[in-house]
């Protein structure tokens, strides 16, 4: 359906892509992941025309998009793209944003296009809002609706940029049901994402991108549990675990909460390790509120697959002091329950840095 030879771009001396080379089949569900700012955007912007190739030639149904006398409304047509920002019209209702381009350029009677909106908006989950406008509606709303008004155009193949990457953690879901439901249709969709277990079970294919290349790419277990090549390892690696730079007591312990609660989701942790993990910062945090004042914490969480245990490291600078064994703060009640949750507690002088390393139990 889509072929990609040789594709390079670059912005000035910028090269962003240098050789893209793929290939994508009807039905297909493909992820694209990787670091940002290895050209995922730029290669979706260049698949859809929105950037201009610097090299290489995309076919689309065997016809070459490149080419000076390729009627380019008509391929857009084929493919529609859905923005980490929706871009919905903000002046048009619902229903008018759906219907507004396969009127214009579809030709389609305006009845014929909100009969069709409608059904659209109800496999959505949308159909109540029709008549709302975008600034009415959730973020999760707002990105259902984008899908919608892509799918209003009948298209061949839809291409995501991280559709869920500028909502707020609650929202995610609905917008992955939405797209998790095309792909059962057989819809054929490219996506990038950052959304490492939705990935997993909703693609034949991942590619993962670096280097200006599709670095490597294979089925989600090849990608995913026995990744080839180094930079794909430390990628996939580096995606099971936070870190938290902290550099004074007003940290926003909110949304840190909300992002771990997310960060536990997607290792599929227990509700209960969950729970204790959240205790467990809260009362460490609480202990080195005073230390923070003087010297910046760095925190990393992360989730080891094979020993199915969460590791929580703590490190501070400034003078030699373990937090959990400090006659100077008031840690009675909050060593306690720490110590109720952790299968092992360690302390170090690491580099002239205090680390902490408590193993979940
Ligand atoms: P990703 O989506 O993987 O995060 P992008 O494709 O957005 O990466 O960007 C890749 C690189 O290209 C980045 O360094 C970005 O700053 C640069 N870039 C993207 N678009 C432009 C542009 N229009 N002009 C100049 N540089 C750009
Ligand atoms: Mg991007």
């Amino acid at each position: 359906m889509i072929t990609v030879k040789h594709l390079s771009k670059n912005f000035g001396n910028l090269v962003v892509l240098s050789d893209v080379n793929l290939e994508i089949r009807e039905g297909e569900v493909i992820s694209v992941i990787g670091p940002s700012g290895t050209g995922k955007s730029t290669l979706l912007r260049c698949i859809n025309l929105l950037d201009r190739p610097s090299g290489g030639s995309i076919y689309i149904d065997g016809v070459d998009i490149l080419d000076a006398k390729t009627d380019v409304p008509k391929i857009r047509q084929k493919m529609n793209m859905v923005f980490q920002s929706f871009n919905l019209f903000a002046h048009l209702c619902v229903i008018d944003n759906l219907t507004i381009a396969p009127i214009r350029l579809l030709g389609k009677s305006k009845q014929e296009a909100e009969q069709k909106a409608m059904d659209i908006l109800t496999l959505v989950g949308l159909a109540e809002k029709a008549h709302s406008y975008p600034d009415e509606l959730s973020g999760g709303q707002k990105q259902r609706v984008a899908i919608a008004r892509c799918l209003a155009m009948d298209p061949e193949i839809i291409l995501f940029d991280e559709p869920t990457s500028s909502l707020d953690p609650t929202m995610v879901s609905e917008v992955l049901s939405v797209i998790r439901r095309l792909a059962k249709e057989g819809m054929t969709m490219v996506i990038v994402t950052h959304e490492m277990d939705f990935a997993r079970d909703v693609s034949n294919r991942v590619m993962y991108m670096d280097e200006g290349i599709i670095y490597e790419e294979g089925t989600p277990q090849q990608i995913f549990d026995n990744p080839q090549k180094e930079k794909t390892r430390a990628f996939i690696n580096r995606i099971r675990s936070i870190h938290y730079h902290i550099t004074s007591p007003k940290y926003d312990l909110y949304t840190m909460n909300a992002e771990i609660e997310v960060f536990c989701e997607k290792q599929i942790l227990p509700l209960k390790t969950r729970k204790n993990l959240l205790m467990i910062i809260e009362e460490l945090l609480q202990m080195y509120k005073p230390l923070l004042l003087t010297a910046a914490l760095d925190m990393t969480l992360s989730y080891s697959e094979k020993q199915e245990s969460v590791e929580l490291v703590l490190e501070s600078s400034g003078v030699a002091i373990n937090v959990l064994d400090n006659k100077q703060l008031p840690v009675e009640s909050g060593l306690r329950v720490i110590r109720s949750m952790t299968e092992s507690i360690a302390y170090q002088r690491v580099n002239d840095r205090n680390r902490l390393t408590l193993i979940l139990n």
